[in-house]
């Protein structure tokens, strides 16, 4: 194949790589797939494009509306999924390595793009959390807010998931609507690098939305401002030195740090070879130690076991590493490809020696497959004394290494798992939920995810080594004290929160919702008469009083079933320390509230859709009355056909005392 000239793409345009060229050659093959230069001659011209350009127009979009393009760009990746696959096995991965990379990285574009249409407003501005009442009238609240950044993320991203690593930053960050340029590792650029085209391509981002550098990174962090983020995955060297920029500090740039982590599994001491644990940790490791030829952040480099068990774990190990098939990536029979390079390899060899001088290798032989090709057999080492050792816990060998040791007593697990310094992940196998509380309470400080394996999840659970859109990825300490993803909490990053006092009416106005003492529209016609569009936040609705009587509750009770003694006995419910004596079911409460506020014609409501946050508040005595009172809060569009409408409702008494209150969520026609 023709070697691929790898390309630049900034303020519009591809760039040819100029200066001397570096050659990348296949990983299995050691032929030359690529080649890349300096790309880019102005990297301040970048950040102005993508600060002038690109956040404007993305800042323009509603959540929404960037929800709709991720989708779009996940649409564009899979469309052309195949070309990226013939690239990947350049790379050594196998077939479901690159199932992880591409429709992994994917699969998070269409997750995030799914959860900005249904967590995030039709909006620009982020509600963070409840109204803060700040006075005693209630004319001065508080409300923290979210709203993007107005400078450019920067994306840094590690050679071994040159999709995933590139997709996983983009989805939050262009959700959030802040423009990115995303420098991926060499190695593995080309595949980064198409990718990206096809994003390009798919022609649904707007201009300066997206620029991609090939080649180094010149001055580019020099020109960074507070309004910048920074966002870097790779190696703890690498992350120290660019987090020692002094622009950087000096201009406080968010600064997202993924590094690497010594991961640690342990067996539970309840999971005996008998167990169905046993067999799921061996396998665990194995897995991580072979996919992506162990070059994972995530993967396993040390397995703990109860003393008494490292023999038969080591046994079982070896006999399953011994059916590993290491070669051609594209061979269906290959369980594992090569490493992305020979240098890589030398690395990874050059790291086993140091983990030798505390441990010796019980499977595998570092230095055979030295044909063509970056390949390495899986290695397993065995320390007998990790207490006393410092490099099985600090070296990480990036490659499909792991080293075995023992454990005495679930303490000295917790001891020798937080020896990591701080992990992305743990995951322990175990059936007793003591010993994954003691885990949990004792290294969970030191985890940014903790996998607890049983016979009951293991069937389905998605695995120590992947990290999931809708949960965070990232570790304390040495794994960069970084956090990703998370769902929408990876959006936030890329956003700045204010806290925001004022009125009720002039942050309803602002948020582009009701807070309760702000102004209500109460004339005619009744709410359910609007349709989506037509309804504004601040539309009520009272209802006159009604009265509840004895039978009342007694006719609910036998109608439902629901005969607790609190409706039914006068002594017992006077006994209870929260009445006086019998008192109205609350779903009876709801339920009148509903007769009273309904319009029973046909009309634009659709769908009663459930309801949040109720509190019954006071309790109601036969012989009370009580009104509903209906307010629309805020709502966000949900299909061409409808929109989801939050009405707060409230719950009052003929004292007007509040007995209730919640939030009513109806589908409206559009
Ligand atoms: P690396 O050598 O640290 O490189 C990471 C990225 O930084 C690459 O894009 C690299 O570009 C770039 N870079 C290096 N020096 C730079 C500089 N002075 N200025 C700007 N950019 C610079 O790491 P790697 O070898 O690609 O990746 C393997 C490591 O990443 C492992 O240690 C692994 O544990 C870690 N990792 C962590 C995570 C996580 O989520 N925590 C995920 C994956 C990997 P060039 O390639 O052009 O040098």
């Amino acid at each position: 194949m023709k070697p691929l000239k790898l390309m630049s793409y900034a303020e519009g345009r591809w760039l040819e790589p100029a200066g001397a060229l570096n050659d990348i050659v296949s990983a299995s093959t050691d032929e030359l797939v690529a080649q890349v230069g300096q790309g880019i001659r102005d990297f301040a011209g970048m950040l102005h494009y993508a600060r002038s350009a690109g956040g404007p127009a993305l800042r323009a979009m509603t959540f929404h509306q960037r929800a709709a393009m991720l989708k779009a760009l996940a649409q564009a990746i899979m469309a052309r999924k195949e070309e990226l696959y013939e690239l990947s096995y350049e790379t050594g991965a196998t077939r479901s390595d690159s199932w992880i990379d591409i429709e992994g990285g994917a699969g998070t574009l269409f997750t995030y793009a799914s959860k900005g249409r249904r967590e995030l407003p039709d909006d620009v501005v982020l509600i963070d959390g409840a109204v803060e009442p700040l006075s005693k009238g209630g004319t001065f609240v508080g409300q923290h807010v979210l709203t993007s950044l107005q400078g450019c993320a920067v994306h840094i991203n590690a050679f071994n998931f040159p999709v995933w690593g590139m997709l996983e930053k983009l989805g939050p960050t262009l959700l959030a609507g802040v423009p990115a340029i995303v420098k991926p590792a060499t190695a593995s650029a080309y595949v980064a690098e198409a990718a990206f085209r096809i994003m390009i391509d798919a022609g649904v981002l707007p201009d300066g939305a997206l620029q991609l550098i090939v080649g180094p990174t010149g001055d580019l962090l020099d020109h960074l401002t507070g309004q910048d983020v920074v966002s870097f995955t790779g190696s703890a060297k690498t992350a120290q030195t660019l987090q020692r920029h002094p622009v950087i500090a000096r201009e406080s740039v968010r600064f997202i740090a993924e590094r690497d982590s010594l991961n640690a599994a342990v067996l539970g001491p309840d999971a005996t070879p008998e167990q169905p644990e046993f067999e799921l940790f061996v396998k665990e490791v194995v897995r991580e130690m072979t996919a992506k030829a162990g070059q994972k952040c995530t993967a396993i480099r040390r397995a703990l076991v109860p003393a008494a068990l490292i023999d038969a774990a080591q046994a079982a190990l070896q006999e399953r590493l011994a059916k590993v098939v290491v070669g051609d990536p594209r061979n269906e029979k290959t369980r594992m490809g090569a490493l992305v390079s020979t240098a890589q390899r030398s690395d990874v060899r050059a790291q086993i020696e140091k983990l030798k001088r505390e441990a010796r290798i019980v499977c595998g032989d570092p230095n055979r497959n030295n044909g063509h090709g970056a390949f390495l057999e899986p290695i397993l080492l065995r320390c007998d004394s990790p207490a006393g050792a410092t490099a099985v816990h600090e070296v990480e060998a990036f490659g499909p290494v792991a080293t075995l040791m023992p454990y005495d007593g679930i303490d000295d697990a917790v001891r020798l798992v937080n020896r990591g310094q701080g992990s992305l992940v743990m995951s322990l196998f175990t059936y007793d939920p003591h010993v994954a509380r003691t885990i949990l309470t004792g290294a969970g400080a030191f985890h940014g995810r903790l996998l607890i394996v049983d016979r009951d999840c293991a069937r389905e659970s998605t695995g120590h080594g992947s990290p999931l859109p809708m949960l965070v990825h990232g570790g304390p300490g040495r794994a960069g004290g970084g956090e990703e993803l998370g769902g929408l909490r990876g959006v936030m990053h890329y956003m700045q929160r204010t806290a925001l006092q004022g009125s009720p009416r002039m942050l309803g106005t602002v948020t582009h919702s009701w807070i309760r003492g702000g102004p209500e529209e109460r004339d005619a016609p009744h709410p359910f008469r609007l349709k989506f569009g037509e309804v504004q936040p601040g539309k009520t609705f009272v209802s006159p009083l009604r009265k509840i009587t004895l039978e009342d509750i007694e006719h609910f009770a036998h109608f439902t079933g629901d005969t607790f003694y609190a409706h039914m006995d006068e002594d017992a419910a006077a006994a209870n320390p929260f009445f006086e004596g019998r008192v109205a079911h609350g779903y009876l409460l709801l339920a009148f509230a509903a007769g009273l506020f309904v319009d029973p014609a046909p009309g634009p409501v659709l769908a009663n859709y459930g309801l949040d946050n109720l509190r019954f508040l006071k309790p109601v005595n036969p012989g009370d009355s009580m009104r509903v009172q209906l307010t629309a809060k805020s709502k966000i569009p949900r299909k061409d056909e409808y929109g989801e409408v939050r009405w707060a409702v409230t719950l009052t008494n003929q004292d007007d005392e509040i007995v209730a209150t919640y939030e009513l969520l109806t589908m409206n026609a559009i």
